[in-house]
């Protein structure tokens, strides 16, 4: 196996405007150059991975924390990016070597593997999509129908056979879009394998917002006791017995609060405020909710859905859920067909079911939205 595969990220990327060069900003849990290179080590078919980066992003390499991978600074073009990775692995005596661009993270294994084949029997291998929009020639003199069914976009990785791709390299020198127009125009066997819709080429900072999901549990219980007042979900509730806390004993927030917590990975409710701390004594849960959701909202995270279980044997759940829910909507600013609520109990038994404590579970769905590339 002697195959290489180059990625090139040197490019300007004038149409992604963003304080962070493009193969650098943050997409689907890691920055965007290193989906290309999980691929192509995931795939096990490239003895080397050669990058070419813009000279003046060198600062994020760090970011790569990637040991096995040889950095080659691009050039102006696409083109002579590509010309200075192809002659680097000279050395190598290379067989196959695959062209990829950065912006594109979204391909599969599968693909890698067909376009490896067609070389079997080509001097190069593209993935090609059709168009979905009637495209249209425009020329000096007139507008051409172009038939939809004969037209291509073409994407990466390309696959070439390396010899071949070189010598046209060495002996042309126009500019392409894309190594693959080298031996188009050379007429040499190039087989085009159907390309993947999801393999678009991210170009404007619009193709790579995108909400991530993360979930969280939370659990509270409470003892039930005569005398003392019943907070659920931010309310008072009339009821013969109510919750002994360190602030209101509200389970239904404190559980959500856990649960928010938990998808955003900050901790949990005791860890913010300790029931140890005099300035908790009795303190609305709203209040502390209200600081949790502030401290989340800054970090962009925003509610997706909470289902909440509410396992008492008193009150009953199902007469006041309405109540809660509304509470709860207001209290998060979410709507209510977010919030689900069910009342449980436990059958008579145990603790709760002796109308001792109130119990109360929590998830929690929080998306977080990467626009402003934090
Ligand atoms: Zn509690």
């Amino acid at each position: 196996m002697n195959n290489f595969f180059i990625i090139l990220a040197a490019g300007k990327s004038n149409r992604f405007k963003s304080k962070i060069p493009k193969p650098f900003v943050q997409y689907k849990g890691h920055i965007l150059l290193k989906h290309s290179i999980n691929k192509a080590i995931l795939s096990k078919k490239f003895s080397n991975i050669i990058i070419a980066i813009n000279k003046s992003h060198k600062k994020y390499l760090k970011k790569l924390k990637e040991n096995n991978i040889k950095i080659i600074n691009g050039g102006k073009t696409r083109a002579d990016s590509a010309k200075k990775c192809l002659k680097y692995i000279k050395k190598f005596n290379p067989e196959n070597v695959f062209i990829h661009d950065a912006a594109r993270p979204n391909f599969s294994l599968n693909l890698i593997n067909k376009l490896l084949n067609a070389l079997k029997n080509n001097d190069g291998a593209i993935p090609v999509i059709q168009g979905v929009d009637t495209i249209k020639l425009k020329n000096k003199k007139s507008i051409i129908n172009l038939d939809r069914k004969e037209v291509f976009f073409s994407q990466t990785p390309q696959a070439f056979k390396y010899d071949v791709l070189m010598t046209l390299q060495k002996k042309i020198n126009i500019k392409t879009t894309d190594d693959a127009a080298l031996l188009i125009n050379a007429k040499k066997r190039v087989k085009l394998i159907k390309g993947e819709d999801s393999n678009y080429k991210i170009t404007t900072t619009k193709d790579i917002s995108q909400n991530r999901i993360f979930y969280g549990i939370g659990f509270d219980v409470h003892r039930l006791v005569p005398g003392k007042k019943l907070y659920l979900a931010g309310i008072e509730i009339k009821s013969k017995l109510g919750t002994l806390g360190h602030s209101d004993g509200d389970p239904v927030l404190h559980a959500i609060t856990d649960a928010i917590l938990g998808a955003c990975k900050m901790g949990d409710i005791g860890e913010k405020f300790s029931d140890k701390n005099k300035k908790y004594k009795n303190i609305r849960s709203t209040i502390l909710l209200n600081k949790v959701l502030k401290d989340v909202k800054s970090k962009n995270f925003d509610i997706n859905n909470i289902d909440i279980n509410i396992i008492t044997e008193t009150p009953k759940i199902k007469k006041i859920k309405k109540k809660l829910i509304l509470s709860i909507s207001k209290i998060c600013n979410v709507s209510k067909d977010k919030i689900n609520i069910k009342g449980k109990t436990t059958e008579k038994l145990g603790i709760i079911g002796k109308e001792k404590a109130i119990a109360c579970e929590v998830i929690a769905s929080i998306e977080k939205n990467y626009e402003n590339f934090r």
